[in-house]
């Protein structure tokens, strides 16, 4: 079995508190042991010292859509939420062949700047052989969206097969779950259908005013929307309600689901959060840029949910990198605690996702250890890795 003692001015576990000038013994491709240089205990053997910097849990990506690369820098952002929906709807439906080549670029910059996990959302599944290709762990998301409930049935149908599909084929380290678009995108009928056979594993969540607009009142700027997309003839009864409550009463708050945005909701609905013991996924540069407003991040983690981040698409923000919504994050709210923001984007990340053996530096932990180089050694490390100067690069084995 491979043997190596990584050395470095800082180690940050992530569920403990940063060790100083630290190392950590990697067996195979586990972590066998981490500790300051000067323990007594400390492995014996020569030392990849990596020099001044950080040494940290490769980050998670928590919610992305590979699927859209090809969309970057086509989309209109600052103009409103639903023109932002309806461009991407038109621009994906074109045949792109520079598609396959935009996934696996998109990959690469991901593996090149630090990610070691990413829960990606596909309504297609196109793309598993490239993520089995690559070094990242991946858990897809099978999105469905199907508003007219005559089609909730044939959904349903599809998912079953492209699942089926997908099974066949062995693609390593990667495992795809089903997941739904939206409360105002996927009907209450599918909904129920969904429910009925497990739930699903990812959502998106009181995103934009829109959404909150159409679950209270069935009108709006959603409501066009769906009638330009020939979906008038759809009757909704809207249930009245933020988005947070209408999903928790259709059954769809549980332990496994990730929430993704999180953006408009109140009180009630961060206690809704916290009990029934989701994670949330935000994605504060989607956000800024989509218009929608900024996620009270200080209160989510006051009421006790359960954070992480996500980038969403190259449709809605320049890069995959989930650092630079950890940095971004930062800037927004400067009384949080930067050992949290950390947290989010790594343990957060594999929580979300039920990667158990990524997200910390501990023993039997894989060792899917990134590296943030300093000029001289930092005196924060948080504040080093969050400082919007720190570039991620894979280090050891695994
Ligand atoms: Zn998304």
């Amino acid at each position: 079995m491979s043997r190596l003692i990584l050395g470095a001015s800082w180690v940050i576990p992530v569920d403990g508190p940063p060790i100083k000038d630290g190392r950590v013994l990697v067996e195979g491709d586990r972590v066998a042991w981490l500790g300051p240089a000067g323990d007594p205990a400390a492995p014996q053997g020569p030392v990849r010292d990596l020099g001044p910097g950080v040494l940290l849990p490769g980050l998670v990506n928590a919610h992305c859509h590979l699927e859209l690369s090809q969309l970057a820098g086509q989309t209109p952002l600052g103009e409103g939420f639903v023109p932002w929906v309806e461009s991407v709807v038109a621009a994906r439906g074109r045949p792109g062949e520079d598609a396959v080549r935009a996934r696996a670029e998109a990959i690469r910059s991901l593996e090149e700047r630090g990610t070691v996990a990413v829960g990606d959302v596909s309504n297609t599944l196109g793309h598993l052989d490239l993520l089995a290709a690559s070094r990242l762990r991946s858990v897809v998301f099978l999105e469905l969206l199907a508003w007219d409930p005559a089609r909730a049935e044939a959904t349903l149908t599809w998912a079953e097969e492209r699942l089926a599909a997908a099974a066949r084929t062995p693609t390593p380290g990667v495992e795809v779950r089903l997941a739904a678009h939206a409360p105002h995108s996927v009907s209450p009928e599918l909904f129920a259908r969904l429910v009925e056979r497990g739930g699903v594993a990812s959502i998106h969540l009181a995103e934009s005013r829109e959404e909150c607009r159409f679950l209270a009142e069935g009108d709006g700027p959603w409501a066009g929307f769906l009638e330009r997309r020939g979906l008038g003839h759809v009757s909704f009864r809207p249930p009245g309600t933020s988005p947070v409550e209408y999903v928790d009463g259709l059954g769809l708050l549980h332990p496994s689901l990730v929430v993704v945005h999180a953006v408009q909701v109140g009180e009630e609905d961060r206690g809704r959060l916290a009990r029934r013991g989701v994670s949330v996924a935000l994605c504060p540069r989607s956000n800024r840029n989509l218009g929608v407003g900024t996620a009270d991040v200080p209160a989510l983690l006051a009421s006790g949910v359960r954070l992480c981040l996500g980038t969403d698409s190259l449709a809605s923000v320049e890069t995959l990198d989930v650092l630079d919504d950890a940095v971004l994050l930062t800037r927004q709210f400067p009384g949080l605690d930067p050992a949290a923001v950390v947290r989010m984007a790594t343990a957060g990340g594999a929580e979300a996702l039920g990667l158990d053996d990524l997200g910390t530096i501990a023993p039997g932990k894989r060792a899917a250890l990134v590296f943030a180089g300093a000029p001289s050694p930092p005196t924060d490390p948080h504040a080093h890795v969050l400082s919007g100067r720190a570039r991620l690069r894979r280090v050891g084995i695994g």
